[in-house]
């Protein structure tokens, strides 16, 4: 008798337990009967053949036709071909130098048969699949017989060194032997929600008598998932509520109200209400840890920048980190530029209210970042921007109140908790995380749960309509000629083109990548690239425009002057047509700016279209968005790109973009990690689920934040947090 955290090799042989690590990374019996089968196969229900795509691994249940054998052509031995169907399609089956199947091959007898599907002369075929006949009473696999005795055969993820019925018969044995399961949820939260215990549940999931017994099962093991991570994430803020903050009394400031009297706009309803309830945050002697999230263009930078001046009026320090360089720089300038005087303190013109903000990189040279230091740590600088070199380094503040991290998408738990450790004293900064676009409120609470949720839900007035096509450069060179026509009349009218490209291209060995910039798989067709797109339109189509390349490794100077060139309208030296990479991805800002065609589009992802999209649109006049493929009609990468022209709302394009993908990599994309300690829950589907997981956790939290009374609760949550890596609370 074992129970769930028994090694493997105690209960299922060594063998067979190095195989199962070897394939599938389970180690303990948890593991194994956590290895929950992706489907179940009716044994009078055959599987769609209909439905298998090539290249897939697939365990098919099918029913012989016929059985064929001839004698290879061009060496000895033979191939013996079974026709499978499942009433409507075919599959071929083929077995080289295995002569003797053709006895248990019979037409008319039901199998298992796994493999991986290719495709031979037109036809989809499994080559040397692995088989498991069902017994039909005649000459019987013991085997089978006893795994296959229900009227449900589980289907399992599967290798094909651990054939789905391997692991079938592995978790039999487990489950033969399994005894004193702990169950992480209480009997209060069971009777609560109706659910089924651990055990029960684990068995039912892998031996159902019935349909209805595998979603009793998965109900329980759903729940469960959702559960422990809410715990997880409401002891976190249950934690972070206990830390001590200095309180930033903001709002009564000069330089906020300074600031906000030189605004050449009304802040939108949205900004100033999520502006108080930072406000309110900040007054608290406990740090925020708030995210604000709202679509490409919602005005999120304004609100940064204010709770920073409300913190600086306050006497504290506030910090900005962004992703990458370019964007640093970029913050740096657009700050600087929007406070105007207020950024001057103590120079010539300068503001007596103002402050100075100081620009931190890794790239800088030593004698200006020793001066930016310096005015960190004297204080002068209330407002310090940087890149992870901020966090790295030896930087001291002089009493740092608030950190906004932007674009948070890239940003791990672990930086967010280093940069905590900055605050003097044992007090923490108060934290306020900006993503780059919307999330869909399911994600938001699954992957940033600890912290409260701020939503700008509209755009500021007289934004510029972005009118967005997709150019199918192959079948349209009409468009592709006129795409560059509209270019030059831009142009011609003072505006900005932004033309993007997946990769860089020049021969400097791997394309360095700056944040996610695309590097060269070395899949498929020629990608464009930046180097040679923007060598043939300058002397091509665009031939007299001033075209020039932006890419991650120029050097940061290069970068920078590069996109003041392309910013500025009345620079001598001004840009037209920047052909880049995604290092403009996120948060670059010229409103000058009014076409941008992105090359190969079905390259990128649909967020990240969204987002390479919202580099336009931000000035007076009326934008196009042009995204060029060599996909055809109807193929996924082409309805992609179809969906993100057919609308500008970053909500429903996030809602799409998961129908799209699968759900594990949006997770993964945005918090490494989490994926792995999702199995069924799926956070878009299971929104009940998860906002009643997210209740019952948080009150089991408050009754016991130490959760001493529920040891099994605490052993499940050290799993998870020991998959996540996100050691985060030893952290905080
Ligand atoms: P986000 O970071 O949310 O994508 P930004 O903060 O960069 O958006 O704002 C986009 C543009 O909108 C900037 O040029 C900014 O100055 C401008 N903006 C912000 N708030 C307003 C507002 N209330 N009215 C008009 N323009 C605004
Ligand atoms: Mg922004």
């Amino acid at each position: 008798m074992s129970g769930l955290s028994a090694p493997l090799s105690s209960v299922v042989g060594g063998k067979t337990a190095k195989a199962l690590e070897k394939a599938l990374g389970l180690r303990t019996v948890d593991d194994l009967l956590r290895h929950y089968p992706r489907r179940y196969a009716e044994r009078g229900t055959l599987t769609d053949l209909a439905m298998l795509e090539e290249g897939e691994s697939v365990t098919v249940l099918a029913e012989i036709e016929q059985v064929t054998s001839r004698p290879m052509q061009q060496r000895r031995g033979s191939i013996l071909e079974a026709v499978v169907t499942d009433g409507k399609g075919r599959l071929s089956l083929t077995f080289f130098n295995q002569k003797w199947r053709e006895h248990e091959l019979r037409p008319g007898r039901r199998g298992l048969f796994a493999g991986q599907i290719s495709s031979f002369r037109g036809k989809r075929q499994l080559a040397h699949p692995q088989c498991l006949l069902l017994p039909d009473g005649v000459d019987d696999d013991p085997a089978a017989i006893e795994e296959f005795a229900g009227a449900l055969i589980p289907v399992y993820p599967a290798t094909a060194a651990v054939t789905s019925w391997h692991l079938a018969g592995s978790i039999r044995v487990a489950l033969d032997t399994l005894a004193d399961v702990e169950d992480p949820l209480s009997d209060d939260v069971r009777t609560a929600e109706g659910i089924i215990g651990l055990e029960q549940a684990l068995r039912q999931v892998h031996r159902p008598t019935d349909a209805q017994s595998w979603r009793e099962a998965q109900a329980r093991l759903r729940f469960e998932e959702a559960f422990v991570l809410q715990v997880v994430l409401a002891q976190r803020r249950a934690q972070m509520a206990l830390l001590p903050a200095t309180a930033r009394i903001t709002g009564s400031g000069p330089l906020q109200a300074a600031f906000d009297r030189q605004l050449p706009f009304e802040l939108t309803g949205g900004q100033v209400e999520v502006g108080a309830e930072i406000a309110a945050d900040l007054a608290g002697t406990h740090p925020m840890h708030r995210l604000v999230q709202g679509d490409v263009g919602s005005g999120k930078t304004i609100v940064a920048l204010r709770a920073m001046l409300g913190v600086v009026d306050a006497g504290g320090q506030a910090a900005m980190l962004a992703p990458t360089e370019v964007l640093a720089v970029q913050h740096h300038r657009s700050m600087t530029a929007m406070l105007g005087p207020l950024a001057q303190r103590g120079m010539l013109g300068g503001d007596v209210d103002g402050t100075k903000v100081a620009l931190l990189t890794g790239s800088q040279r030593t004698a200006t970042r020793r001066r930016q230091l310096l005015d960190v740590i004297s204080g002068d600088a209330g407002i310090v921007i940087g890149t992870h070199a901020l966090i790295q380094d030896a930087v001291e503040f002089r009493d740092l109140g608030l950190v906004v991290i932007d674009e948070q998408h890239r940003f791990g738990v672990e930086q967010r908790a280093a940069l905590a450790a900055k605050a003097r004293g044992g007090t923490r900064p108060h934290v306020l995380v900006m993503t780059a676009t919307p999330i869909p409120r399911t994600i938001a609470m699954t992957v940033f749960g600890d912290l409260d949720i701020s939503t700008l839900t509209e755009l500021p007035a007289g934004r510029s309509p972005i009118a967005t096509h997709v150019v199918a450069v192959l079948e349209q060179p009409g468009h592709v000629e006129r795409a560059w026509e509209r270019v030059r009349e831009a142009a011609a009218a003072g505006h900005r083109i932004y033309v993007v490209c997946p990769r860089i291209g020049d021969t400097g060995g791997p394309d360095a990548a700056e944040g996610d910039e695309g590097d060269d798989t070395g899949d498929g067709p020629a990608v464009a690239s930046v180097i040679a797109v923007a060598e043939r339109l300058a002397s091509t189509d665009l031939s007299g425009l001033r075209v020039e390349v932006l890419h991650g490794r120029m050097t940061a100077e290069a970068k920078d002057d590069c996109l003041r060139r392309f910013t500025d309208v009345d620079a001598a030296d001004g840009i037209d047509v920047l052909v880049s990479t995604t290092v403009i991805e996120v948060g670059v800002d010229v409103p000058a700016a009014t076409i941008m065609i992105i090359i190969d589009a079905d390259r990128f992802g649909i967020s990240q279209l969204h987002q390479l999209r919202g580099r336009v649109g931000r000035g007076a006049f009326p934008s196009l968005c042009l995204l060029f493929t060599e996909m055809p009609k109807g193929s996924p990468a082409r309805e992609r790109l179809e969906a993100v022209a057919s609308t500008t709302d970053g909500f429903e394009l996030s809602r799409k973009d998961l129908e799209f993908r699968r759900e594990g990599d949006v997770l993964g994309s945005m918090q490494s990690g989490r994926r792995s300690s999702l199995r069924l829950l799926e956070v878009v589907r299971d929104e009940a689920v998860i906002e009643r997981a997210r209740a019952a956790a948080m009150a089991v939290v408050e009754q016991d934040p130490s959760l001493v009374s529920q040891p099994a609760l605490l052993s499940a949550i050290a799993a998870l947090v020991h998959d996540d890596q996100a050691d985060f609370m030893e952290k905080a």
